[in-house]
């Protein structure tokens, strides 16, 4: 099973960051956060998904669900989806699928197909993949949910945006041996941010990691992985990477992908 991370920075891009990048990643230059598992099932839907599909060599017409972690403009981008919808429908008939917290009230493009999840309820696609949102900690006006994805005995936690656990989430996560874990790491290491109620920043990731095996939300097994960083709050990919392997967790990157 292959997982993709499609985009890994957080909202400071800007448009002319990418000139010269139209067709290729680079591992300092981060488009907004997204990621796809295997060929069908995409994790936000922002405004340079299209390039990132593309360059990462997906078709969007494959694509079945589309899972949304909240309604930020770097995670939901509404022309994107009906460009994908529509790429969908035209080639297959088919309604895409778009999983989005119960409450939620964006504005939504015609041909597809909206599943409102109530949070920390299990729903099931037909090819047997299990998905759970869970709260997340972070501005409440945007709807956000973290994302618990069960497919082929793998359990993998996609946790964009939000800072540190809420109660109900961590009730939900323990014990859970996750396989994968993605943590929202918007701030890079140092201590004194603001962003504290809304992001996680490299020192806070390091302070939970411990906690996190002490109630078995994670294992030795379980593959740490970060995302989301912002451009302006962290330093160079390498340096970053050099930091976070320190504490066993890796540093996601645009097109970096893994097999569970
Ligand atoms: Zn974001
Ligand atoms: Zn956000």
């Amino acid at each position: 099973m292959k997982f993709c991370f499609l985009g890994t920075g957080a909202a400071d891009y800007t448009a002319d960051w990418y000139t010269g990048l139209e067709n290729r990643f680079d591992p300092d230059i981060r488009r907004a956060s997204s990621a796809i598992l295997e060929k069908n099932l995409l994790l936000d839907c922002g405004p340079h998904v299209l390039d990132c599909l593309r360059i990462a060599g997906y078709d969007p017409a494959e694509i079945t669900d589309i899972l949304i972690t909240h309604f930020h403009s770097d995670h939901f981008n509404a022309a994107n989806l009906e460009k994908i919808a529509a790429d969908v429908y035209a080639r297959s008939g088919r309604l895409v699928r778009l999983w989005i917290r119960e409450d939620a009230e964006p504005d939504l493009p015609e041909k597809v197909e909206v599943h409102r999840m109530k949070l920390t309820e299990t729903y099931q696609l037909p090819d047997g993949t299990r998905l759970t949102g869970l709260l997340a900690n972070h501005q409440q006006g945007v709807w956000p949910q973290h994302l618990l994805i069960e497919k082929e005995g793998k359990k993998i936690f996609y946790g964009m945006d939000g800072g540190w656990f809420l109660t109900e989430t961590y009730n939900c996560l323990r014990d859970q041996k996750l396989d994968l874990m993605i943590l929202d790491c918007t701030v890079g290491d140092y201590l004194g941010d603001y962003r504290l109620a809304v992001h996680n920043s490299i020192p806070m990731i390091r302070l939970m990691i411990p906690s996190l095996r002490t109630v078995g939300i994670i294992d030795d097994h379980t593959r740490l992985w970060v995302s989301h960083l912002a451009r302006t709050l962290h330093v160079s990919h390498q340096e970053t990477e050099k930091i976070c392997l320190k504490e066993g967790i890796h540093t996601a990157y645009d097109g970096c992908s893994l097999e569970l």
